[in-house]
């Protein structure tokens, strides 16, 4: 992997958009600084790495567009050691973006391919804390619950109760709910037992949250 004075200054106007649309977060904007992006995808798209966008990876999933990777992010708060579970691995440059700040990630992906890819990916770049699990994001992780946070990223018709039970008290899950394409970016916290509350931060869109592992 290397990294070129060319795609600095990219990733220099990438921050300077994501700082425009209202990202505030300065540890948020050093994870966009210091974590090249175009590490994370085909080199045939690495010219787009630092525009603002979602494109192809690899068994016809995204990689998240910048601005929602930054949204999700304030929105989940991490703190030093958090214990984080990420539903969708795709491209890995998520749960890259939470291990720099200090989480403890442990990332799930239904795509046997793209598992494989991404787990040697990260292997390769130096994320050794980051857990990569294959299997159903709807089952959750029940081996390493309960987490202080979780993140979904692929966009959901309902908030899979397993979740909410694999998450701690006080703790917080941000997920992409809603019918059809456009989602709307819900904040849960869990004040304890069934009680919960809700926050809603505007639309986003994402590959749909799909059942069961596909192996192929
Ligand atoms: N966080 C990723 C976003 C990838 S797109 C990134 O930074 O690139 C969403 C991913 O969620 C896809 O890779 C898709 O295969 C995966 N996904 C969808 N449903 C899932 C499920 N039930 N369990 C685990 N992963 C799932």
């Amino acid at each position: 992997m290397q990294d070129y004075y060319k795609m600095r200054g990219l990733r220099q106007s990438l921050i300077s958009k994501l700082r425009s649309k209202g990202i505030r977060d300065e540890r948020i904007l050093s994870a966009f600084w210091d974590i090249p992006r175009h590490y994370f995808i085909d080199k045939e798209f690495a010219h787009l790495a630092y525009e603002d966008i979602a494109f192809p990876i690899d068994s016809e999933q995204t990689i998240s567009q910048p601005f929602t990777v930054a949204t999700q992010t304030v929105l989940l708060d991490i703190k030093e050691n958090d214990k984080v579970l990420e539903i969708g691995t795709g491209s890995g440059f998520q749960a890259a973006v939470l291990a720099y700040l200090g989480a403890k990630v442990y990332t799930i992906e239904r795509q046997e391919k793209l598992f494989k890819k991404t787990h040697t990916l990260l292997k390769s770049i130096g994320y050794e804390r980051i857990r990569t699990l294959l299997g159903d994001g709807y089952e959750g992780s029940p081996r390493f619950a309960p987490f202080d946070k979780i993140i979904v990223t692929a966009g959901a018709n309902n908030v899979p109760i397993k979740l909410i039970e694999q998450l701690k008290e006080g703790g917080v899950m941000v997920i992409p709910v809603g019918v059809g394409d456009v989602k709307k970016m819900w904040k849960i916290t869990k004040i304890h037992g069934s009680k919960l509350k809700r926050e809603i931060h505007g639309d986003f869109s994402f590959v749909p949250f799909l059942e069961g592992v596909n192996s192929l």
